[in-house]
């Protein structure tokens, strides 16, 4: 049996997201281990965790809702942006963050997407491959966001906002700064802003 709990303001999005998720769970063998063992699973909303298990149900449910040839194909064609994210998203019915972690794992552009709180807080991000690869970085979060970032003085109500930026205002050890393009948007929830960064290889 799946449960939601009603007192979360939950989008159409979020619940197949969640439905996905815990169907993962239940689909999973060693998950079902677990679930026999303490009766039940209770997972929080958000696409990110530390644990395994909901790393795994989140693996299941993104590709069961976005599978990732087809997604790759059409990201193939897009930019890196918020218009694509939000053309991805309408087709996969799934919601800007899922979408855009999506974008950043099957993308072979030197990106990075930030998720940060109003607060100033930031609380993940997630980065290509290709970023892995050319700028090594031990992870930012918890970090504050650097003043210098739009991400900084961002209010939920601007809709997209593109500027230019410095790779050290996000990174700041990474050992060459590059030139980079910010787009901060609202990702609809808890008050959680999220910023693509997009480096420029000139
Ligand atoms: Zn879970």
């Amino acid at each position: 049996m799946i449960g939601f709990n009603k007192s979360h303001d939950w989008t159409p999005e979020f619940k197949r997201f969640t439905l996905a998720h815990e169907l993962g769970h239940l689909s999973i063998p060693s998950h079902l281990e677990v679930l026999h063992k303490e009766s039940r699973l209770v997972s929080n909303p958000g696409y990110y965790s530390d644990k395994e298990i909901e790393q795994e149900a989140n693996i299941f449910a993104i590709n069961f809702l976005a599978p990732a040839n087809p997604f790759k194909d059409k990201l193939n064609k897009l930019s890196i942006s918020y218009s694509a994210l939000e053309e991805l998203r309408t087709y996969y019915k799934i919601s800007r963050e899922a979408t855009a972690i999506r974008m950043m794992k099957l993308t072979n552009n030197d990106c990075s997407f930030i998720v940060s709180n109003t607060n100033n807080e930031i609380l993940y991000d997630q980065r290509s491959d290709f970023f892995f690869d050319n700028h090594w970085h031990n992870s930012i979060r918890g970090n504050q966001v650097n003043e210098q970032s739009q991400a900084y003085s961002y209010s939920c109500t601007n809709g997209c906002v593109t500027s230019q930026s410095r790779l050290k205002n996000w990174y700041p050890s990474v050992r060459d700064d590059y030139a980079i393009k910010e787009q901060t948007f609202d990702l609809g929830y808890q008050n959680r802003i999220g910023t693509f960064i997009t480096v420029d290889p000139n």
